[in-house]
């Protein structure tokens, strides 16, 4: 698989997202839960799955500051409108094309919370994406996956961001939050209070900076650009 870019993020937003990329099944998390890494294990309940928490190889100082995050627990689980569901296509060992008729299994699940137009103007729409695994006739077992894009590292940041289809908020949210604070300068605590009033759904700050992290990076390759057209 070639390496993502940051526009892949970006790519989301015209369709080009999930569903198209597929690998050998890793669950990839954070090693302390934000509320976006809660639900995630809440979409693994849903389809009887339990994930892993922690790395036996994570580092101790990490283990750590992943006990004094404990994150927060959604007062009310998710519910999704609809299911979208991930096959893969290929075997990942020998790259026989899977058929439509083949065995699959569950293999794990995410919400996404995304905006939409609606008829009287914007709303969330919550979608659980549900990834499958198939066991080749070769005896390995291939699992669809998310799509991740670029790794951002930031001297002095105590964690690396790895921008991933399996996250809460969806590209046209994470736009609109980014807007919210960038352009029209608004504090994390009233994008929070903003949300949960005007759509019903609560997001902690955590997530809202992640949102806003994520949608920079994702501008990063237009950036140059974009400064060259206003020159
Ligand atoms: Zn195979």
């Amino acid at each position: 698989m070639p390496p993502a870019r940051a526009g892949d993020r970006a790519g989301r937003e015209t369709g080009r997202g999930f569903g198209q990329l597929v690998a050998p099944a890793v669950i990839r998390r954070p090693l302390w839960p934000v509320i976006g890494d809660l639900d995630r294990h809440g979409a693994a309940r849903a389809i009887g799955l339990t994930l892993r928490t922690g790395t036996p190889s994570a580092p101790r100082s990490q283990a750590r500051q992943a006990a004094r995050h404990k994150g927060i627990w959604r007062c009310e689980p998710l519910q999704a409108e609809c299911d979208e569901n991930h096959n893969p296509i290929l075997c990942a060992a020998c790259g026989t094309p899977f058929e439509m008729w083949d065995r699959q299994s569950g293999h794990s699940a995410h919400f996404v919370l995304d905006l939409e137009r609606a008829a009287g103007g914007i709303r969330i729409a919550c979608v659980l994406h549900r990834y499958h695994a198939i066991e080749c006739a070769c005896g390995i077992r291939t699992a669809a996956r998310s799509g991740v894009g670029v790794l951002s590292t930031v001297p002095g940041r105590s964690r690396d961001l790895l921008l991933s289809e399996a996250c809460l908020a969806g590209p046209a949210l994470a736009t609109f939050i980014a807007a919210l604070s960038v352009r029209y300068h608004v504090s994390r605590a009233r994008i929070r209070e903003f949300l949960a009033v005007w759509f019903g759904v609560p997001l902690s700050v955590g997530t809202l900076d992640r949102c806003i992290r994520e949608v920079g990076i994702a501008c990063e390759p237009v950036v140059e650009d974009l400064l060259g057209d206003l020159r």
